[in-house]
């Protein structure tokens, strides 16, 4: 979501001389929205400096860009900078105005971003990093730079800054960026700490992952260290870092991963028609969001993500949040996160949407697409693991978790506290989660669940034709629950565990009333293919 900006207003635009900024460094890792702030207070206050041009130690240079921008303007709106040589860091700072609009109306909310002399193609160079709307301003340098945006060489050239002005009120949205260019010897060379791609595994086991949070890179309160201490309370495995539409989380998260916790870089990419992950990237590879459905631009970078090893997973497709609706298809996606955060009625559609093609993509003799569930935290008191992943891999590496989820081994769990072993047997022969059984039409086949930590909690097998058992689990939470069919009867069967509803039963999964039939989700399971041995 985005912050209220609330930058303050500078009227002071000519030149000025650099103050004493002790806490400059603090600022910039902290990125605090007013530290910059009171330095340019203090900058404007002690008047213009005489320094010559060109020289390393010239003053400050801060210009002002303001402008007007009506509703139906460009979803991005790019303003140049030029930057000339000696520049040793950008800062920028900006504000909008945010006029009455009738209730039920969006009001004015623009996003922010960077550019450098490299441009701002597509997919391009050029990316030097995004706050969204988080942040009313932000710096960049050589050796440091505002979480969101990239450390690195200020070069001599056109840089823009870039509007994402995503809501427009009906009078328009009037912006000004105020744009600092600090003169002198460039700092140390930045040096990124990618996170190893393997941590200590127990071989071929069942590890737990949440492949989608926050951070202060992009729209979280965290910070890098608290993430990585809350997926170690949670009891996770490993976790995929996800910031909004930038890279630069990825070369912070060496120091934090651990033996005990396998750390992957991923991004999530902000577009106008919907989020998606990108899992497991290249460390400091940056995916591009500046698309719509229609501009048929997701595709190649799909093939991006794809050519690196790395998952495409459409995120929370039905939130009702401006922008945050899926629309660009499952076709190309490797998973669909069906249960983002805590359990709530868009994650109920997301279900039902997964549910129904897996039939489709079964008839079709395709690969069926798993189902992941993730976080989304972003800050306390969201909770770190709820849900996360639970996936069968062959070690506790890059690869073998990725391989896991893109084959649909795993299942989601509300919590590590909740345990769960889900197979089919029959014709002497057993199946696994996301794994397929080929037996004769007729052969009895059992559909066993073993679970535990869910009290009172509903268990419920379904298939291709819907709900077809239903079973309560006692109050301390632990129980097997056996039902049989054959593959002539079902294409597939999968298994979610409910908490009982509000009012303490536990529901009926297959009938239709005023309220929901069933409680939150505990845990859902892939399914178990089950294909007719025509031999
Ligand atoms: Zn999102
Ligand atoms: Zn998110």
């Amino acid at each position: 979501m985005p912050a209220d900006p609330t930058a303050p207003r500078h009227d002071e635009d000519d030149q000025h001389e650099e103050p004493a900024q002790p806490a400059r460094r603090d600022l910039l890792r902290s990125g605090l929205a007013t530290g910059a702030a009171t330095a340019l207070g203090l900058a404007a206050a002690t008047g213009p400096a005489a320094a010559a041009p060109n020289q390393a130690d010239q003053a400050d240079r801060t210009l002002t860009l303001t402008g007007h921008l009506p509703t139906g303007c460009p979803d991005f709106v790019y303003l140049p900078v030029e930057v000339p040589d000696g520049v040793r860091e950008i800062a920028v700072s900006y504000s909008y105005d945010k006029p009455q609009v009738p209730a039920g109306t969006p009001g004015n909310s623009c996003d922010i971003g960077i550019f450098d002399e490299r441009g701002t193609d597509l997919g391009g160079d050029g990316f030097r990093g995004w706050s969204g709307g988080f942040r009313t301003e932000f710096a960049i340098a050589r050796d440091t730079a505002t979480p969101g945006y990239l450390p690195g060489p200020v070069n001599p050239g056109t840089w823009h800054i870039a509007l994402g002005p995503y809501q427009v009120a009906p009078q328009g949205l009037d912006y000004r960026v105020q744009v600092t260019l600090r003169f002198g010897a460039p700092g140390a060379e930045f040096t990124p700490h990618y996170p190893p791609e393997r941590a200590r595994g127990r071989g071929r086991a069942w590890y737990r992952g949440d492949c989608h949070l926050h951070t202060v890179h992009s729209d979280g309160r965290r910070l890098p260290e608290e993430v990585a201490a809350g997926a170690r309370a949670a009891g996770l495995d490993f976790i995929i870092s996800t910031d909004h539409n930038t890279s630069s989380s990825h070369a912070v998260w060496g120091p934090l991963a651990g033996p005990d916790l396998l750390i992957l870089p991923g991004e999530e990419i902000t577009t106008r028609n919907g989020h998606w992950l990108a899992l497991g990237l290249e460390a400091g590879r940056f995916v591009d969001w500046r698309y719509r459905s229609r501009d048929e631009e997701y595709p190649r970078f799909v093939r991006q993500v794809h050519r690196s090893g790395g998952l495409v997973v459409p995120a929370h497709p039905y939130c009702p949040y401006v922008a945050c609706q899926w629309k660009f298809g499952y076709e190309q996606a490797d998973a669909v996160e069906v249960w983002n955060g805590p359990w709530t009625y868009d994650d109920e559609s997301a279900v039902d949407t997964w549910d129904s093609r897996l039939a489709v993509a079964l008839r079709g003799g395709r690969s069926w697409l798993p189902a992941m569930g993730n976080s989304d935290a972003h800050s306390a008191p969201q909770v770190i693991g709820l849900p996360h992943n639970v996936v069968l891999a062959e070690d506790l590496t890059r690869d073998a978790v990725l391989d896991g989820l893109r084959a649909g081994r795993s299942w989601l769990a509300e919590s590590a506290t909740v345990r769960l072993d889900f197979t089919v047997t029959g014709n002497g022969r057993q199946a696994g989660i996301g794994e397929e059984l080929t037996v004769p039409a007729d052969a009895p086949l059992d559909v066993r669940l073993t679970v535990s930590g869910v009290p009172g909690g509903t268990v419920r097998f379904l298939t291709d034709e819907g709900q077809m058992h239903q079973e309560s689990l006692p109050a301390d939470g632990s129980g097997t629950v056996v039902w049989r069919t054959t593959a002539s009867l079902a294409a597939y069967v999968r298994a979610e565990v409910r908490h009982p509803k509000a009012d303490g039963t536990p529901g009926k999964g297959n009938s239709m009333g005023e309220d929901l039939p069933w409680g939150p989700m505990a845990a859902l399971t892939n399914p178990i293919v089950l294909r007719v041995d025509e031999h």
